[in-house]
């Protein structure tokens, strides 16, 4: 884009806002932030490419809520708080209905967070969107995947499957009646990170991740990298009314479990934190249930009803797996 007309007049239009957090946001080379003493700065980035994480037509608001959202939630696995953002946006061209609706979902998100833009990357070309997120958390005291002990209880927050379900029924794997479908595709497009609750999590839990992947997939990183199995049991697992009617065939088990996109924490903690655990519950209004153990050994296993293995066919979105 030639800078003297559609970059700058593009930035300045949609998304110049005032930092209310930061020493200088959008507008310098470089935007400046004030670190604040005894934390750690946590950073993590996601990006989102049209066609591989988005159906292409879908709404430019809901868009930008996911592309903040997504990364919110990373912050709140690692019990962090986010205060700034960094938007790298690449469109095929300017569309200022377009933008003006993505940056509406994006700053609608982020008022709600107290998060400030304070710069990014404006570029042409297939559209994908990148952010940048950065916190703050005590010295020490973030959650990481590493931390999990055999005999530790695993735990997730809210309900699990209905955005896998709402791809699935887009992909004709299964068939959604039509109102499961509208709700189920809505946690697909506006997820609500569980900033507060990672953030409560600090002290209590021993390991954390958000469900981006799909929970086995997800629960396997922090068995790989804590050294440990985890046994799930698969009516413990939290579902929606809708997931509920598609657990029992093997093509709505396989989205629930491993299809992803929930954005909820799945975390591990001791048995003898139970009590606060279910405290936080009340405090936060966010329904927090018990799916399974940490043990010895190593892998996710899924356990149904009667004790034996229950067979899963996907395993978690992984980009460069060969089929
Ligand atoms: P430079 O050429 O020095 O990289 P740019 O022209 O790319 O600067 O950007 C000018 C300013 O606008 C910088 O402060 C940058 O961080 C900000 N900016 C660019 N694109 C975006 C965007 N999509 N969202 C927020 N800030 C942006
Ligand atoms: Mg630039």
């Amino acid at each position: 884009m030639t800078k003297a007309n559609g970059e700058f007049d593009l930035i300045a239009r949609h998304f110049a806002r005032p930092a209310a957090n930061a020493v200088l946001g959008v507008g310098d080379d470089c935007a400046l932030l004030n670190v604040t003493n005894g934390m750690d700065l946590a950073v993590s980035t996601d990006t989102m490419v049209s066609g591989t994480h988005f159906f292409p037509e879908v709404d430019p608001e809901h868009l930008g809520h996911k592309s903040l959202a997504v990364n919110l939630s990373d912050m709140a696995a690692m019990g962090a708080m986010p205060y700034w953002a960094m938007l790298a946006i690449t469109v095929p061209s300017v569309d200022h209905a377009w933008l003006g609706a993505f940056a509406k979902g994006f700053f609608d998100l982020a008022e709600e967070f107290n998060v400030s833009l304070v710069g990014g990357d404006t570029t042409r070309g297939p559209l994908s969107l990148t952010v940048t997120i950065m916190g703050e958390v005590p010295a020490g005291a973030a959650l990481r995947r590493s931390g999990a002990k055999a005999g530790n209880d695993i735990w997730v927050s809210g309900h699990i499957g209905d955005a896998a379900l709402a791809v699935a029924h887009r992909h004709g794997r299964l068939k959604l009646e039509e109102a499961d479908y509208n709700e189920a595709v809505m946690r697909l497009y506006e997820p609500m990170p569980r900033v507060q609750l990672g953030q409560a999590l600090r002290g209590l839990a021993t390991a954390a991740i958000d469900i981006s992947d799909g929970l086995l997939a997800d629960l396997g990183h922090i068995c790989r990298l804590s050294g440990v199995g985890a046994t799930v049991e698969l009516e413990r697992i939290p579902l929606s009314a809708i997931a509920a009617k598609q657990v029992q065939s093997d093509a709505g088990r396989t989205a629930i479990v491993a299809g992803g996109d929930d954005y909820e924490l799945c975390f591990t903690a001791n048995p003898n934190s139970r009590e606060s655990i279910d405290d936080l519950q009340q405090m936060l209004g966010v329904q927090l249930t018990r799916i399974g153990q940490v043990r010895r050994g190593k892998g996710v296993s899924l356990l149904g009803p009667d004790n034996k293995a229950v067979k899963v066919d996907g395993r978690g979105y992984d980009h460069f797996s060969t089929p």
